[in-house]
């Protein structure tokens, strides 16, 4: 698909982020919707820029069932805007409907909580262990970064910070919503792909328990409880096999954290897939 920005009738704003705003669009001759995200490449550092680049890049060979679709780029070099046009999540992001559980006083029921487990890891088995010659950590799994498309499916989105492990320095390790920063983080060492365990576990634990397990009054007491790996239990409503695999994802010393091999693998989990086709 090779596009003009002609092609498109921009229909609305979807969301604003980072890196730029993103909106829905439709393809005026197959009256398809997409979505794209627009971003004002003119104020970004050399340095800045090549990373865009390289998300780019990266998007468009993530091809997955549970990874946000990525169609094509527009560059227009009067405004210096990039356009990446992706797929329309019509569900949204997870973070809307976490905050629509809340104010309804609602919760997520079991099988919803495990399909979101199942497909995420999905997600980040291909980026850990499936792509050529490379390991890509996510680096900010959060509810925001979570779609959801048409037929109720889970895609992992928003890969603006994304790196190769091999390009993955000190300096840039604070990155990330810091409610779901792992303890290996605070404690100055190297993003890994167990960090993006880490932040997959307070994802599964906010859908349960609509808040993030670790908080705090001051940013000192939210540290504070990270490392000391202490957080309130996920509802009595949720079984014990959920309960489980939250704690599991949740150790607090990286080598005893699972791989995202041993989630797939893991028997409790194996067996919802079964259970749930
Ligand atoms: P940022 O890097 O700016 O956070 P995101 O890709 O996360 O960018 O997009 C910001 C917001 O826009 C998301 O949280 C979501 O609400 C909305 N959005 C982004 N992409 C899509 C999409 N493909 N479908 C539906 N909504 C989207
Ligand atoms: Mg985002």
């Amino acid at each position: 698909m090779s596009q003009k920005l002609e092609d498109f009738d921009v229909i609305s704003v979807v969301g604003t982020g980072s890196f730029g705003t993103c909106y829905k669009i439709r393809h005026k001759i197959s009256k398809q919707f997409y979505v794209w995200k627009a971003i004002d490449y003119g104020k970004l550092s050399e340095e800045k820029k090549k990373l865009l680049v390289s998300e780019v890049n990266l998007l468009s060979q993530l091809q997955h069932p549970n990874i946000v679709e990525y169609f094509d780029r527009i560059v227009r070099k009067e405004t210096c805007t990039l356009y990446i046009i992706m797929e329309w999540c019509q569900g949204g992001d997870l973070s809307a409907l976490i905050r629509a559980c809340r104010i309804e006083n609602k919760k997520f029921d079991e099988p919803f909580i495990w399909k979101a487990l199942v497909q995420i890891s999905k997600a980040l088995q291909v980026c850990h262990t499936r792509l050529p010659q490379m390991t890509l950590l996510h680096r900010d799994i959060k509810p925001a970064n979570i779609f959801i498309d048409s037929k109720g499916n889970f895609k992992l989105g928003d890969f603006g910070l994304a790196q190769n492990e091999d390009e993955c320095s000190l300096s840039d390790n604070i990155v990330g919503t810091p409610y779901y920063m792992s303890p290996e983080i605070i404690r100055g060492k190297k993003y890994d792909r167990k960090s993006d365990i880490w932040a997959l576990g307070c994802l599964i634990y906010e859908l349960c328990s609509l808040v993030p397990p670790f908080r705090g009054v001051t940013l000192q007491e939210l540290v504070s409880n990270i490392k000391g790996g202490r957080y309130p239990p996920i509802p009595e409503f949720y079984s014990e096999h959920l309960h489980t695999v939250v704690t599991f994802m949740l150790t607090v010393k990286r080598e005893f954290r699972p791989t995202i091999e041993m989630i797939i693998h893991h028997p409790l989990v194996v067996a919802r897939v079964t259970s749930d086709p």
